[in-house]
């Protein structure tokens, strides 16, 4: 049997019932799920780390990896069945994340964003005859993308001033969305405009825009510190005419779409955080064992054992609030808290961890001979996008403060 075949399989039958999340048990995985855990470290380990220092030093888009990682059912874990996805869970996505991001952290931001935001959006969101022409064909390699950032509206959505005016059964839309991940790679996008300035969150509204479109042009590639294997892109839309049975959601609903989607989408982050945070220890772990100091081998150093110590241990507690957050969000409530905590714990730890990783290799912790340095500069985007880590904080703050009113 071919992996894909495996792949699919494993993908297939650990998509146990709802109940599953009801009997998972934190401190282990269930079979299923190490299963896909093994067959994405696998194909990490062959298709991704060999490459990984390459497509970061030339800004270059993993083609032939994406296609068949498309073929495996990576780009499709948590859709249904009927539409062509792998029908898992969001734990199942989060393991499959994390061994990809283990490989190569760009390419874990393309996984994790075509899964979270895309998607899964569509799935979750849209309209049967949306799904056949917008998700089926996404889900064995084409990528999709989510555009709601603007240059003047980040962390501040509601200040958004993409404008969509009606205009018979279609909208025009005009404004600039920044930061879209696998923007110049990506066959449509999930891009987010106002009806209504003046209405601030109310007016957000959700269109399926396929790609290219007439009226759509691409603005520069960014020139990134990190997950550089990763494109990103801004959109520049002048009167893009887009038909009304490409909303998605309702008219004015988009704000509270995307922020139940960005739940999601922080369990994805979270994931690929660990997955650069588990590379960077495996690299600092390696190292100390080899490299002699004092006539002995460094690993055998209290400082550097107490260091060891700290990384993994931030890299396992964030784990287990990863799972936590992964298996609340097919919970019907929201998981806002859960998703909150496990992306600020989880970047925060590939940040520290990654910095240490490259102090216990000294000198060659610096240099691009070595993936520290790497793993460094690909953490640091996990404490920024799918909403700051200070927007994360006061998130949890306010559900604190209500949860002990
Ligand atoms: C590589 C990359 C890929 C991205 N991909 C996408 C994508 O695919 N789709 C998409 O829509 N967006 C994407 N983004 C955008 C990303 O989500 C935003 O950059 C992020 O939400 C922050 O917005 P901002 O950059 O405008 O920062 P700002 O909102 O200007 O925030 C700057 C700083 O101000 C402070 N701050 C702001 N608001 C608050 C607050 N409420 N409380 C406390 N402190 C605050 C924080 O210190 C924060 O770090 C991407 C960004 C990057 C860099």
């Amino acid at each position: 049997m071919s992996i894909r075949n495996v792949t699919h399989c494993i993908l297939r039958i650990t998509g146990v019932s709802k109940g599953f999340a009801r009997h998972f048990s934190l401190h282990k995985l269930p079979e299923d799920h190490l299963m896909l855990q093994k067959t994405c470290r696998d194909f990490a380990e062959v298709e991704l780390k060999p490459i990984a220092a390459e497509l970061d030093r030339e800004h270059k888009f993993p083609a032939e990896q994406i296609k068949k990682m498309g073929e495996l059912g990576l780009l499709a874990v948590n859709v249904s069945e009927k539409y062509g996805g792998v029908g898992q869970d969001t734990l199942a996505l989060a393991v499959a994340v994390e061994e990809i991001a283990r490989g190569c952290g760009g390419t874990g931001t393309i996984v994790s964003v075509h899964n979270c935001l895309y998607v899964n959006l569509l799935d979750r969101c849209g309209t049967d005859e949306q799904k056949e022409t917008f998700l089926r064909p996404f889900t064995s390699g084409t990528l999709g993308c989510f555009a709601l950032s603007e240059p003047d509206a980040g962390s501040d959505v509601g200040a958004m001033s993409c404008i969509a005016v009606e205009d018979g059964d279609s909208y025009i839309l005009n404004g600039t969305k920044s930061w879209v991940t696998s923007g110049t790679e990506g066959k449509a996008a999930v891009i987010f405009a106002t009806v209504d300035k003046s209405l601030k969150h109310r007016g957000i509204t959700g269109f399926i825009v396929p790609l290219p479109t007439e009226g759509l042009s691409l603005g520069k590639k960014e020139d990134k510190l990190g997950i550089r294997a990763s494109p990103t892109c801004n959109l520049i839309l002048e009167d893009v005419r887009v038909p009304k049975q490409n909303i998605l959601g309702t008219v004015g609903g988009g704000f509270k779409m995307a922020m139940e989607q960005l739940d999601r989408a922080r369990v994805g982050i979270a994931a690929q955080a660990l997955g650069i945070g588990q590379a960077a220890l495996e690299v600092a772990v390696n190292y100390a064992a080899q490299r002699k100091a004092f006539g002995k081998p460094i690993n055998q150093l209290q400082a550097v054992k107490m260091r060891l110590a700290e990384m993994a241990l931030r890299l396992e507690s964030a784990r287990l609030l990863v799972w936590r957050a992964a298996v609340c969000c097919d919970e019907p409530q929201r998981s806002t808290k859960e998703s909150s905590m496990a992306k600020l714990a989880a970047s925060e730890a590939a940040t520290f961890i990654s910095h240490s990783a490259i102090q216990i290799l000294g000198g060659m912790g610096y240099v691009t001979d070595m993936p520290a340095e790497r793993h460094y500069r690909d953490a640091r985007i996990t404490e920024i996008y799918a909403g700051v880590n200070d927007v994360q904080r006061t998130l949890i703050g306010d559900l604190i403060v209500k949860e002990y009113e």
